[in-house]
């Protein structure tokens, strides 16, 4: 284990401003605070995040990220708070460290491996700062240098599997080839351990029979190199088993078959050398077709350059050779770390973020925009949360995302029936906005319907056309619901037969071509009940419509207390929803109680409003469009919203005494605006949720009790 000392040197090595007083405290913190925590290995825990912060030093990382990587556990395994962190070394750090223990407590949940590219999109998502993800793939590939010391086998198989699946290509995906091949190497020995070891007998058998094949390769390749004047360093290596094995796999090879099983890396000191050092083996010896790749004139999306060739080499053996700079090399074994730090003349600039830049940039350079997007996810998630069902499986959705987003997400079936969501086991109102991680269960019930509440804050297309089109048909329901009532009533208010046979001869005067088609027009006002009811009655005198009008004006607009003369029983709202076919006019906000009168609107079925609205007086031409109506089972549907008028006095917490007053008597206030201000008053209109008009009158009531009120009415 690294001594503390010796951490403080590596990091001074390669950034003389590091802050020492803070990495001694860090490294004493971590020390103390696991205490006796043991390891698998028997060790003290703490030499767990020392060696942790140590990997971080290989990569050259700034003091805020090896203290984070001495401190990454304290908030997970022992009483640390994020708090204490930040007090003791700083806002950043925490952050750093809070950023890991999230992440430590998304690996808790178990994932599929089918979900492996979601749940990499989840890091990566959550992993706002790139260092928290540095540290985690540090953290990981120390766990794995451990991994033997486990006693269980399924539990060292499950950690295999998981850094094959998510970390290796993580670490792929930001370019850091050595930690990715490290972490594949361990996982793929202890998973597949018959294999691996046949590979490496394999291996062995050959470099005896070879006699030093690779050390006789590389004098020959040097020595091409220095005939034609390129300084050069080469070296050469057996390719990996795990890259031997999936190279047997995905070709269906015995390893046999497999040609080059060495690869040879030779690095120069500029991009000119590269090309002529290019030029010198592909003049010397054969090249083997398909085998050329140029990552220097276009880079991997994740920042890789290099010459990629095979060739028969020399000792005619099929080789793989890989040309490249020195820069070119750290960056490939490294990945951003490295990229950033050769930028910075390897001085540590660690409080501007700039290697985010740089990583972007990085990203951005890729050519092929499908790679671009495959590559620029650090960015690109942004856009996105990723939650789990509570089977484990990961939903990605977009940002801002709600439960009902998250349920049409699962199936359209569990979408259209959901009543609500236990987020994090807590029920949560469907509006919720998810976040990363989140863990969603969908309560359903076959009652339920999608709403037209819900086309507000749902962001997927999945969601709002399924309550789109679930609202169109609805609301056709509605409207045919309402007409048949509308219809019925008409006739027999003029004590005229209603049946579906006299309406089918006036099919052609609607253009309808079924009972339903001529309920849904005079539902939705296209048509009105009197145009059916004369063109099935055209000798029906119309003079009894003036009556009609009549009887409906009087009470608006003459003595409010004369009752309706309207034909029949009024209509109840009955069967329809507030919303669909019905629905309150703004202008005066009718509440359960007030006397109500509809008017039949074109397009939108009925608008209700209360009998001395001043709206209505725009209708008094149109009696065909009034509608009798009293309220039915919709009085149920609350809450409805009254609009009241007040004024206050102009002093402190007068304002707060009139909200207070209004929540004591179950009132919600749902909107408020200033209307007028002067020195001594405020003028406001209030918009209060109340379930029916007497509720309202006892809020006004209590209103006008209140000193801070000195004027309260009902708007309209
Ligand atoms: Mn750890």
């Amino acid at each position: 284990m690294l001594r503390q000392y010796e951490l403080v040197d590596l990091v001074k090595s390669y950034d003389p401003d590091a802050d020492e007083d803070a990495l001694n405290r860090a490294y004493v913190f971590a020390m103390k605070k696991h205490g006796a925590q043991l390891r698998a290995s028997g060790d003290p825990y703490y030499s767990h995040p020392v060696e942790v912060a140590g990997i971080l030093t290989k990569f050259k990382l700034d003091s805020a990220s090896v203290i984070a990587g001495l401190l990454h556990d304290t908030v997970e395994d022992t009483d640390t708070t994020v708090e204490e962190i930040k007090g003791l070394f700083g806002e950043q750090v925490a952050q750093i460290v809070d950023g890991l223990t999230k992440l430590a407590m998304i690996e808790q949940k178990s994932v599929n491996n089918k979900q492996a590219e979601n749940f990499r999109k989840l890091l990566l998502a959550m992993s706002e700062d790139i260092r928290v993800l540095l540290i985690k793939l540090a953290d990981r590939l120390h766990n794995m240098r451990t991994l033997h010391f486990l006693k269980k086998p399924e539990k060292r198989a499950r950690i295999a599997r998981e850094t094959l699946d998510i970390y290796a290509p993580l670490a792929e995906r930001i370019g850091m080839q050595a930690v990715k091949s490290e972490l594949e190497e361990i996982a793929f020995a202890e998973l597949h351990k018959d294999a691996y070891e046949s590979i490496k007998a394999r291996l062995n058998f050959l470099r005896e029979q070879g006699s030093n094949l690779v050390p006789r390769i590389i004098a020959q390749l040097e020595k091409d190199m220095a005939e034609n004047d390129i300084k050069a360093s080469v070296s050469g290596r057996e390719k990996s088993p795990y890259s031997i094995w999936r190279k047997m796999q995905s070709k269906n090879a015995s390893f046999e078959q497999l040609s080059d099983i060495m690869a040879f890396r030779i690095i120069v000191d500029d991009v000119g050398a590269c090309y002529q050092a290019l030029g010198i083996v592909h003049s010397k010896y054969h090249m083997v077709p398909r085998r050329f790749k140029d990552y220097i004139s276009t880079p991997k999306p994740n920042g890789y350059k290099s010459i990629h060739t095979g060739i028969i080499g020399p000792e005619n053996t099929r080789i793989e050779v890989q040309i490249r700079t020195q820069e070119m090399h750290e960056v490939a074994e490294k990945g951003v770390a490295a990229h950033w730090a050769y930028k910075q003349g390897a001085k540590v600039v660690g409080r501007n973020f700039r290697w985010i830049r740089e990583l972007l940039e990085i990203l951005e350079q890729a050519s092929n925009p499908e790679e671009f997007l495959e590559n620029t996810k650090l960015e690109m998630y942004n856009d996105q949360v990723f939650c789990f069902t509570p089977k484990g499986d990961l939903i990605g959705l977009p940002i801002n995302s709600t439960p009902v987003d998250f349920a049409y997400a699962v199936h359209s079936s569990v979408g259209d029936t959901c009543v609500g969501a236990k987020i994090n086991g807590e029920i949560r109102p469907l509006r919720t906005v998810l976040q990363n991680g989140d863990q969603v269960e969908i309560l359903t019930s076959k009652a339920q319907h999608p709403s037209t509440e819900w086309d507000r804050f749902v962001v997927t297309g999945k969601a709002k056309a399924a309550i789109r089109r679930y609202v169109r048909a609805y609301k056709r329901d509605q409207f045919i619901t309402l007409g048949e009532q509308l219809l019925e009533k008409t006739f027999k208010g003029e004590n005229l037969e209603f049946n579906e046979k006299a309406l089918v001869n006036v099919f052609p005067n609607f253009e309808a071509e079924s009972i339903d088609d001529i309920y849904a027009k005079v539902g939705e006002g296209l048509v009105t009940a009197w145009d059916v009811l004369k063109a099935v009655y055209p000798a029906y005198k119309q003079s009894k419509l003036e009556k009609v009008v009549k009887s409906f004006k009087m009470p608006g607009f003459g003595k409010t207390t004369r009752k309706t003369k309207a034909k029949g029983e009024p209509l109840k709202i009955k069967g329809l929803i507030p919303g669909m076919a019905v629905h309150f006019a703004g202008c005066c906000h009718p509440l359960p109680g007030d006397r109500i009168v509809g008017i039949v609107t074109t397009g939108k079925g009925v608008a209700v409003h209360t009998i001395d609205c001043k709206q209505l007086e725009k209708y008094t031409e149109e009696p065909e469009r009034w509608l009798d109506i009293s309220w039915g089972e919709a009085a149920e549907d609350g809450p409805h919203v009254g609009r009241l008028k007040v004024m206050i006095t102009n002093e402190p917490g007068t304002l707060g005494e009139l909200s207070n007053l209004i929540a004591r008597n179950n009132g919600n206030i749902s909107n408020l605006n200033i209307t007028n201000r002067t020195v001594s008053y405020f003028e406001l209109l209030l918009d209060v949720e109340v379930k029916d008009l007497k509720h309202l009158t006892d809020i006004i009531a209590a209103l006008k009790a209140s000193k801070a009120v000195s004027y309260v009415a009902r708007a309209n």
